[in-house]
């Protein structure tokens, strides 16, 4: 596997920037986090030394232990993108830089509270459950705006953005979707204009997300590889 983490990530940072000279309507500071879930800090390493600076990881004791373990590389940003259970935000706010993954007001609470004194806000994303899946994570569309408030009236937060995962779509068509976060990215920026970052798009459909606007797309399997089952997954 060894050249493979390095050619793949060349090979997606090339397509990226070719969508963006292409498409003018492709946001020119979207950026690429890797997902990094499952796979061991060997392959991180790998990445980061080929130029990777933001990781994204669904389990927080992979979180904990990887960020300790490579605490020395100080640019290098944790992006939480996972489920979060209330009894796990301490550490949560202790390692990351981003969270993609807030849909509860008590999580959101818990996290500004355990944020360290001296680290700077923990910037979190909103996620939506746009695709109204009945057994998904994250909040009602209706719901994205008044959600908002509260979060960013949370002093060690910054309400930077909203997040989705749509559901599985015919031919990794997820442009209804897509298109939908778009329009609602656009109206939570009225409110408040800070909250520019739009994370949508996987190793299947990241291209097309691009076409709709969103910043971060996070991309496991385009660059790490195929994961083994998990039996947390
Ligand atoms: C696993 C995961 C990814 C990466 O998925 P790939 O299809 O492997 O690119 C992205 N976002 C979230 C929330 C994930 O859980």
């Amino acid at each position: 596997m060894d050249n493979n983490i390095a050619e793949r990530l060349n090979s997606a940072y090339r397509q990226l920037a070719e969508i963006k000279q292409k498409n003018p309507s492709v946001r020119a500071d979207a950026q690429l986090i890797a997902v990094s879930k499952t796979k061991p800090i060997s392959l991180i390493t790998e990445a980061y030394l080929a130029g990777q600076r933001q990781f994204g990881e669904n389990y927080v004791q992979e979180l904990v232990d990887k960020a300790s373990e490579l605490a020395e590389l100080t640019d290098l940003e944790w992006h939480f993108i996972g489920p979060i259970q209330s009894n796990k935000t301490r550490d949560i706010a202790k390692f990351a830089g981003w969270v993609h993954s807030i849909d509860r007001l008590k999580i959101a609470e818990r996290l500004s509270a355990q944020r360290p004194a001296g680290m700077s806000a923990l910037k979190v994303l909103i996620q939506v459950n746009i695709s109204d899946e009945a057994s998904k994570a994250g909040i009602a569309a209706a719901e994205v705006l008044p959600f908002a408030a509260k979060v960013a009236a949370l002093p060690n937060l910054e309400l930077a953005g909203l997040m989705a995962i749509p559901a599985p779509a015919v031919d990794n068509d997820n442009s209804q979707a897509f298109a939908a976060m778009q329009a609602l990215s656009v109206q939570l920026q009225q409110l408040f204009p800070q909250a520019r970052a739009l994370s949508m798009g996987m190793s299947d459909d990241w291209q097309q997300a691009l076409t709709f606007g969103a910043t971060m797309i996070r991309l496991g399997t385009a660059i790490f590889g195929a994961r083994e089952p998990q039996p947390h997954e």
